[in-house]
């Protein structure tokens, strides 16, 4: 073994590559190996493979290495352009590095393992590299890993909104709910995502004609879409979603209610939205104390308590007949905003019974969901929706984003 034997193996460098000067700089704290070719080498053609094309010139190119202790490593090499008779000259690829990238694919590798578990701006500063630089590295391989995907199994879909970072913009989430991870996430939340996505679906293997159940929201656009890009598909309006329309109505009559009883009511608005069994015990104590009061808040609440066992029956016929018992007790109770949910259902009767034949688990878009909230906290300053898209790609596409290493 010669002098940079070491570097060479820990580099995992093969013939004709060689290390042929290592150079530490104390002071600023930087390692710098060049490399080279051993003289005479001849390469393949980077185009066609044909082996043993001769070496027409060189371009000297620089990498960021992974660290070597508290050392910034970096690689300086000569990149050969070879002479190939059918295609000319052209630039070889070199073992350590992709095209056109300033970082090794191990330094690349690191990056793509720790963008998953901390935020984008938080690396640049652990690596000393400004954020954009590496985005481009996070969207290099996400694009890679999204286009790679084989969608060939997709049969029933989940779509979901999101608000993008300012709370003003939405993307859309499109998932496998089989495979329970998002597969497509665009922005917007209007009707042509769901062309977008039914495009996307059947570039990457999979057919609109497969598609015979989707899970949504009862948005219009969403629905607009789904009939007229996914014609096949049955459409279950989401259990979570639905619920959050009542839990909307529950408050505005506890708000509208509290200028009237600002005692009672103030700063309650967590117990009659939560479920019973995710309270703590003080506020179960304080919750069975209200629900002695006469007010409309608690005629509300417990309604909503009993729409939930709509989803809790069995039988889809009983369950039927169950929720068009527990519209007519609405009606009766006068409550405006309860009243207004009943047509909602109403409106989309067919989608809200569908639950019980789909039984869509209605975790799984929650879940998808709080996966992508906890990525938004974490990725403050996203700056713009492509980065924000490239996250709910990692933390909810299960994607194996990243530079093969080998
Ligand atoms: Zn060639």
């Amino acid at each position: 073994m010669d002098d940079f034997g070491l570097f060479r193996q820990a580099l995992g460098l093969e013939e004709p590559w060689e290390v042929v000067e290592v150079k530490f700089d104390a002071a600023r704290r930087r390692l710098d190996l060049r490399i080279d070719f051993r003289k005479g080498a001849r390469f393949a053609c980077p185009e066609c493979g044909a082996a043993g094309c001769k070496v027409h010139d060189t371009e000297t190119h620089t990498w960021r290495h992974l660290n070597f202790f508290q050392h910034e490593a970096y690689l300086t090499a000569r990149v050969p352009r070879v002479i190939c008779a059918e295609h000319g000259t052209l630039q070889v690829k070199v073992p350590w590095a992709r095209e056109r990238s300033d970082f090794t694919l191990l330094f690349e590798a690191l990056v793509m393992a720790l963008v998953k578990e901390m935020p984008v701006k938080a690396i640049g500063g652990l690596v000393g590299e400004h954020d954009t630089k590496i985005w481009r590295i996070v969207h290099h391989y996400v694009d890679r890993a999204v286009e790679a995907q084989d969608l060939s199994g997709l049969e029933r879909a989940g779509i979901d909104e999101t608000s993008s970072r300012r709370g003003q913009d939405y993307v859309s989430v499109f998932a496998d709910l089989d495979e329970r991870r998002a597969v497509y996430v665009t922005e917007g939340r209007d009707q042509r995502t769901v062309q977008e996505f039914s495009c996307f679906l059947e570039t990457h293997g999979g057919e609109v004609a497969r598609v015979g159940e989707v899970c949504q929201d009862m948005s219009e656009a969403y629905l607009a879409g789904t009939l007229k890009h996914l014609p096949r598909a049955e459409i279950t309006f989401d259990r979570y979603h639905v619920r959050q329309h009542l839990s909307k109505a529950i408050d505005e009559i506890r708000r509208e209610e509290a200028k009237q009883h600002k005692q009672l009511l103030k700063n309650t608005r967590y117990l009659w939205l939560k479920r019973p069994r995710n309270l703590t015990a003080r506020q179960q104590d304080l919750l069975d104390e209200l629900l002695q009061q006469p007010l409309q808040t608690v005629c509300a609440y417990e309604l909503s308590l009993r729409f939930d066992d709509f989803y809790e029956l069995d039988d889809p016929d009983a369950a039927e007949e169950y929720l068009r018992r527990w519209i007519a007790e609405v009606h009766t109770s006068g409550l405006q905003p309860m009243i207004k949910f009943t047509r909602m259902l109403e409106d989309h009767w067919l989608g809200v019974m569908r639950w019980h034949h789909s039984r869509v688990s209605n975790g799984l878009l929650e879940g998808l969901n709080s996966l992508i909230q906890a990525a938004k906290r974490r990725a403050r300053g996203y700056r713009t929706n492509r980065n924000y898209i490239a996250v709910i790609y990692l933390v909810a596409g299960k994607l194996q984003a990243g530079p093969q290493i080998a």
